[in-house]
């Protein structure tokens, strides 16, 4: 099996997305976390970013709103190796207009191998990692060996 390194630097970039009846619970998290979040370089979602920004005052760069094509161009950025963590606090409960764009962004997070939260406990537990403050040698699999050379 044929492994890429992708390094990840001591200032992660972490993206954030909440669904709507995840949010208050996103900002809840953010807001506890906000010493440690603020030696990162954050991104998010065009509401949640506002929201985070206007409630919270953390600097975070707004991607389109996720209904609008948020989810498509965070999917885009972790291709170019320009996210390193997502937090997505999606609901598990309500069907989304995006539900396509959203099951691509999980997609593309596993096959990158990206370090992801899609619950409370589990953003806790990344978070607080000593890994957190080091470099880090994220490996990929080379998928590429899988799909067959087209002419
Ligand atoms: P929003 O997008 O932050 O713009 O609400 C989140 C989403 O629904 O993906």
């Amino acid at each position: 099996m044929v492994l890429i390194q992708r390094k990840m630097e001591t200032t992660k970039k972490i993206v954030l997305i909440a669904h709507d009846n995840r949010k208050e619970d996103l900002l809840d998290w953010v807001k506890y976390n906000k010493g440690t979040l603020s030696k990162h370089h954050l991104s998010a979602t065009g509401t949640t970013g506002k929201l985070i920004h206007e409630q919270i005052g953390l600097p975070v760069f707004r991607f389109i709103s996720g209904p609008l094509g948020g989810d498509q161009q965070i999917g885009s950025k972790i291709v170019e190796d320009s996210i390193d963590f997502m937090v997505f606090f999606w609901d598990p409960l309500s069907a989304q207009p995006h539900d396509p764009d959203v099951k691509a962004l999980l997609r593309i997070a596993v096959l990158y191998n990206i370090p992801m939260a899609c619950n409370r406990s589990s953003a806790d537990f990344l978070i607080s990692s000593p890994l957190m403050d080091k470099e880090y040698n994220r490996q990929l699999i080379d998928y590429g060996s899988r799909i067959p050379a087209k002419n």
